[in-house]
């Protein structure tokens, strides 16, 4: 555990304002534009700083010994709409994202621009791939027994026809992004408080690149891609069985100018059939059975999901709270021959109030035993 009160040279019963006044100090002399400045020690001064001047997270590393929130911090990217689609040429910047250090006010912007500065080059921020999407597809038992081939409609982003995805005018080309002179970058000064600092951002014009369409495409309006509705067929293969999921690669968004699409992931939901229970591979069902003709040993009827019934024998002797396999008569396994068993379980219908001739009968019957 780091001791945030050491790396900011301060006692535990600091005021606000020593831990502010200690902050500044270090980070002026620590921060790694500065001549002896030391990257691994200035990140580790504002940790210190972000915990210790939140009183929340103070509070709660004092107690803890962590001020990590639990769980993770949520992920970008994956949502409808596609935050980030360009309106009037304008894309929203991916990849950091600043909420992952609180609410800093003016320091999230050093913060910022020192992550992305970090290692010498600094993290190009290209354009947006592809989200994945999700959807859910019903399908029967019968469905799922025999494989089928279902077709799902989205609202999603395609490739622009017109340009291909490369966000330009057909035929005319790219050139020079002169905002940042081709770099991808732009190095600008920046006064905080403490000091005066270059900082390193990415191009927003040219995402980084170094180069803009000469003419973007007017039906993409340089994206690359377009919303749009697309059918996809889906194999779904014989023996699926419910909430297994299929992805369908490369059938997500596509992506910016060209970039990575994303994956199709579809849930198959299966729905519940009225005769057959399953089982993994196996099928269930509940017949009635008559109690004479248990005793008489008389065939019985079930049907099967491949359609139809199939007579089979109940053996002398059999136990009746047991279930009755009839083997091969389940689900396919994926891509295999083999299939699961039918297993049919009995529901004994005894005879109403016997007659006075089914009465004797029985006693004859209980006398043979
Ligand atoms: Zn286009
Ligand atoms: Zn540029």
């Amino acid at each position: 555990m780091k001791d945030y009160y050491s790396i900011l040279g301060v006692s535990k019963t600091a005021s606000e304002e020593e831990v502010k006044k200690a902050y500044r100090k270090l980070a002026h002399q620590h921060h790694p534009d500065k001549a002896g400045g030391d990257e691994k020690k200035f990140k580790e001064i504002n940790e210190a700083y972000q915990v210790l001047s939140d009183k929340n997270k103070r509070a709660q590393y004092d107690r803890f010994g962590t001020a990590e929130p639990m769980g993770g911090f949520g992920g970008a990217g994956g949502q409808w709409g596609g935050a980030g689609f360009p309106g009037g040429g304008q894309w929203s910047n991916v990849g950091f994202d600043p909420s992952q250090f609180g609410d800093m006010g003016d320091f999230g912007d050093i913060f910022e621009s020192f992550f992305e500065g970090m290692g010498g080059a600094p993290r190009r921020k290209t354009y947006e791939k592809g989200s994945d999407l999700e959807v859910q597809e019903q399908i029967t038992l019968e469905e799922a027994f025999g494989g089928t081939i279902k077709t799902v409609r989205l609202r999603t982003f395609v490739q622009c026809a017109k340009c291909g995805g490369k966000g330009a005018e057909p035929g005319s080309g790219f050139e020079k992004c002169t905002t940042c002179d081709g770099q991808g970058q732009i190095r600008e000064q920046r006064r905080t408080f403490f000091g005066s600092f270059s900082q390193v951002k990415t191009c927003a014009k040219c995402h980084g690149t170094g180069e803009v369409p000469k003419k973007p495409c007017a039906t993409c309006k340089g994206a690359g891609r377009v919303e749009s509705n697309r059918d996809i067929n889906i194999d779904i293969m014989a023996g699926i069985d419910d909430n297994q999921i299929i992805k369908v690669k490369g059938m997500g968004e596509a992506g910016e100018r060209g970039t990575a699409a994303g994956d199709l992931y579809v849930r198959v939901r299966v729905r519940p059939h009225a005769v057959f229970a399953r089982h993994g591979a196996d099928l269930i069902v509940t017949r009635d059975l008559k109690l004479v003709d248990l005793l008489l040993g008389k065939s019985i009827t079930v049907p099967v999901i491949s359609g139809g019934t199939i007579t089979a024998e109940i053996p002398a002797g059999f136990n009746l709270k047991e279930s009755l396999r009839i083997a091969g008569q389940g689900m396919p396994h994926i891509g295999s021959r083999a299939r699961g068993d039918l297993l049919v379980n009995f529901m004994i219908k005894a005879p109403k109030k016997p007659g006075a001739k089914a009465k004797e009968l029985l006693e004859k019957l209980e006398k043979e035993q």
